[in-house]
């Protein structure tokens, strides 16, 4: 499905992001890891080489354009080009009542999932119009959809996310780039892991709220994106997909 493909992952060093390292590579892409933490990313892209399959790590803080833009220069230098992006970074953040919450909450999670997101998809889309195409997969979530209690900012920037996605989907539609986002509803990642230890008896509540009753394990969220960045979804670009369980159906 992503036979010669060159992929860049952003937040590629856990959960979703490492997950989808392993399905895309699987597809046949040639994965450009992308994270802060360097010795996860090189042990992964390791893995992944020793497995036989073609990976790089590049160490990257989303925030920072510069890091962005080194992000998919790596790509273009060793792999030759960029076709594919999956904009996956992003933070969970501090909970609290909308009205008790300080700036550094907003000015974290803004920081991360919104102008991260932003400095990605400029890099990107740059090197995507030099060879004439490619797919971007931002990865928002059932909270850039719908309501999440006491996650005020966090529902803002995965709103944006949305509005990144459609925006930058319009705008490059005629130059051969389609961009696409996945809504994951609750995942098992380091972000669960964390917040499950803090609020017992939450993971409990959400499965009750989720028709399928569980959460998700990160490989059906990176699925999900694969078939978005692949020329399967050729004629699909500017929506968003929940993989959510149904959660935001009912
Ligand atoms: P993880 O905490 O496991 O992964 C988050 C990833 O983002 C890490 O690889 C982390 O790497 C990276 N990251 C964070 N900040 C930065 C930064 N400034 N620059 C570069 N990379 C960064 O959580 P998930 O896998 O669950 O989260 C991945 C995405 O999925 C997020 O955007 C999240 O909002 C979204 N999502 C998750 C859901 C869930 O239930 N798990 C539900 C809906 C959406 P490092 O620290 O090494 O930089």
């Amino acid at each position: 499905m992503l036979e010669n493909k060159v992929v860049l992952i952003t937040g590629a060093s856990s959960g979703i992001g490492a997950a989808a390292a392993y399905v895309f590579a699987r597809e046949g892409a040639s994965v450009v890891l992308a994270a802060r933490r360097e010795e996860r990313i090189a042990a992964l892209a390791a893995e992944l080489n020793d497995k036989g399959f073609k990976a790089s790590a590049v160490v990257c803080d989303v925030t920072r354009a510069e890091d962005a833009r080194r992000a998919v220069a790596h790509a273009t230098e060793r792999f030759g080009r960029l076709d594919g992006a999956f904009n996956n970074a992003g933070i969970g953040g501090d909970q609290a009542p909308l009205h008790e919450m300080g700036d550094e909450v907003y000015d974290t999670i803004m920081d991360i999932n919104v102008r991260g997101l932003w400095n990605c998809l400029r890099a990107e889309i740059g090197a995507m119009l030099a060879t004439g195409g490619g797919a971007v997969v931002n990865n928002s979530s059932v909270g850039g959809l719908v309501a999440i209690p006491t996650a005020a900012p966090y529902v803002a920037s995965k709103h944006a996310v949305v509005g990144f996605t459609r925006a930058a989907a319009d705008e490059y539609a005629r130059q051969g780039i389609r961009v696409n986002a996945v809504a994951p509803g609750l995942t098992r990642s380091e972000i669960t892991t964390d917040w499950f230890a803090r609020n017992p008896g939450i993971e409990d509540a959400i499965n009750e709220a989720t028709p399928q009753g569980r959460t998700a394990a990160p490989e059906e969220i990176a699925e999900a994106a694969a078939w978005l960045l692949s020329d399967r979804s050729s004629y699909v670009t500017g929506t968003v997909l929940p993989v959510d369980g149904g959660y935001v159906n009912r």
